[in-house]
């Protein structure tokens, strides 16, 4: 059948009908990858949804949380699709809901609990795990999709189509995913303080050395637990969750084993606060996550949907992802929508004065600040996001700013992040410093119409993984990536073709970025760029198709 008689709304918007047309065609010529690449408003997931009826049985995936409760909430999109979440999320009903599903009775008491027949009916994870498994489309988080790679099966392998909606970011989310992490927060208490005292390896062998040994341990532990259980001890909530906790390390650690002579990995000590306590962390990551994506994703599947606003440059996304593993290049494809939303509804406003990189801070800090502080003064009354790429800068702005604009601002930590979220959209007119906020957001209408670009979202060089790449001269990533978060802020306060922002920028340093990937940027951000901050030869091009529109419009 035709992909477009699937569409599930009741009517189309603007391009997507033909997107659908393009896209079931590039399908039916034996593409198996296509990258969407659409502004907010084009409605992906309508598109989306269309073809994952088309290719049944289907996976809607997104790593953002808010999207799927939007899809499950529509009233058109609801309907075709079955959700289903991890299992911590789904109470033991055997244990009168005391604990949830990863921890619940049938694996603290062998024999009580259901039988292996009778969890698919009475348990409320795995009745509902049955559902998603027979219905056409199942809806998931990304990471859900990553983890029931491992779970036991049966699972959502060999499907006919995944859909990866806001998938720009894929390759960090599965690095993250990956990631061995020796920790209180991932050891039993007992190993951790066993090897607390040797979590700063010098060399990649005694990394290897180090982990192998805290693995060594957790099975020990692992094997002392199961053999409790074998014997008819009934495990606490307690001990529950560290067998939880230590098989996860135990799988990433083996993970990291098998593939550190394949691909690179880098390590890195830190500290962190457990129970009111400083304590060191070893966390140890991949560079890349070409191998890893291909093991997670793109080898479930038949073909694929990657969607988002900012796939900015397809060549990297398809490296970056390791999606060359597993198809062919003819067999990817990558298209572009413009967007509908009209550009006067959502100018650019250049107020830099300087570049914000460190070793300009000294002298173009201060200028900045001031320009902040006149937008504020500008646009009193109403709630503004102010981005900036850490926490660092945002407390330095913070402390600078006069103390007269401090009752309107709303500075987060990483641990009040989500409550001062809250609260910032709940009280109109404040400003929220907004840090790593620029995914995931739905700033609608008047919850947000100015927002303030304070400095380039440039990757953190003190991450040791950024530093990494930037040593092996990987600028190219660094740029995309830097561009790409920029633009996703960009994208937060205008969410519908009659909603309108005002968006500031105060960092030279984003207009150089946007000048030099000039060819990466969409056309729905070009449009909305100031002359003076186009390149040369986009203003000399933009020149000669005026001329020629002014001939032509003389000579008819
Ligand atoms: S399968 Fe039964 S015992 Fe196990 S978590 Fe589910 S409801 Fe509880």
């Amino acid at each position: 059948m035709e992909a477009v008689k699937l569409f599930p709304m009741p009517s189309f918007r603007k391009y997507q009908k033909e997107v659908i047309e393009r896209m079931d065609e590039l399908f039916e010529s034996g593409v198996k990858v296509i990258l969407l690449d659409a502004p907010v408003g084009f409605g992906k997931s309508a598109v989306n949804l269309t073809f994952c009826r088309k290719y049944v049985q289907s996976i809607y995936t997104t790593p953002q949380l808010s999207l799927i409760d939007q899809i499950k909430n529509d009233k058109y999109l609801g309907k075709y699709v079955v959700e289903i979440k991890g299992r911590e999320n789904y109470p033991c009903v055997k244990d009168v809901m005391l604990s949830t599903v990863d921890i619940g009775l049938c694996k603290r008491d062998r024999n009580l609990g259901c039988s292996a027949k009778e969890r698919w009916i009475v348990c409320p994870y795995y009745s509902q795990k049955l559902k998603a498994l027979n219905a056409d489309i199942a809806l998931m988080s990304l990471a859900y999709y990553i983890v029931d790679g491992y779970l036991e099966p049966p699972n959502f392998n060999d499907r006919r189509l995944v859909v990866i909606d806001e998938g720009h970011n894929l390759a960090e989310f599965v690095v993250d995913h990956v990631k061995v992490e020796l920790s209180p927060y991932t050891l039993p208490p007992k190993l951790y303080r066993r090897y607390s005292g040797r979590l700063e390896p010098r060399s990649q062998s005694e990394l290897e050395a180090l982990v192998e040994m805290v693995s060594e341990d957790v099975e020990h532990e692992l094997d002392a637990l199961e053999f409790d259980l074998m014997g008819g001890v009934r495990l606490s909530i307690e001990d529950a969750r560290l067998r939880e906790k230590m098989s996860a390390f135990l799988r990433n650690a083996r993970r990291m084993l098998d593939t550190i002579r394949k691909t690179e990995w880098i390590w890195e000590t830190t500290w962190t606060t457990y129970r009111g306590k400083p304590c060191k962390v070893l966390k140890a990551v991949p560079i890349y996550g070409r191998l890893f994506c291909e093991e997670f994703v793109w080898s479930r599947a038949e073909r694929f949907i990657v969607s988002s606003a900012t796939i900015l440059d397809p060549k990297l996304f398809v490296r970056e992802t390791g999606l060359d593993l597993c198809f062919e290049l003819d067999e990817i494809r990558h298209l572009q929508v413009p967007s509908t939303f009209p550009p006067e509804n959502r100018p650019l406003i250049d107020l830099a004065e300087g570049r914000l990189s460190l070793e300009m801070q000294d002298i173009n800090l201060p200028k900045a600040v001031s320009k902040l502080e006149e937008i504020l003064i500008k646009e009193r009354g109403e709630s503004i996001a102010v981005h900036f790429p850490s926490y660092r800068l945002a407390k330095q702005v913070y402390d600078r700013i006069g103390p007269v604009f401090r009752h309107r601002i709303i500075l987060p930590t990483p641990e009040t992040r989500e409550k001062d979220l809250e609260k910032w959209l709940k009280e109109r007119g404040k400003v929220l410093f907004a840090v790593a906020f620029q995914e995931g957001q739905d700033w609608k209408y008047d919850l947000c119409h100015v927002q303030v670009l304070f400095k380039a979202l440039v990757p953190d060089v003190s991450d040791k993984r950024v530093a990494a790449r930037l040593q092996r001269k990987d600028y190219k990533w660094l740029m995309i990536q830097a561009l790409k978060e920029s633009l996703q802020a960009y994208g937060r306060a205008i969410r519908a073709p009659d909603d309108y922002q005002r968006f500031y920028v105060l960092d030279s340093a984003f207009w150089e970025l946007l000048r030099r990937q000039w060819k990466y940027v969409p056309d729905w951000f070009k449009e909305v760029v100031p002359w003076n901050r186009l390149p040369e030869y986009e203003k000399r091009l933009r020149r000669a198709k005026e001329r020629a529109r002014t001939r032509s419009r003389a000579s008819a």
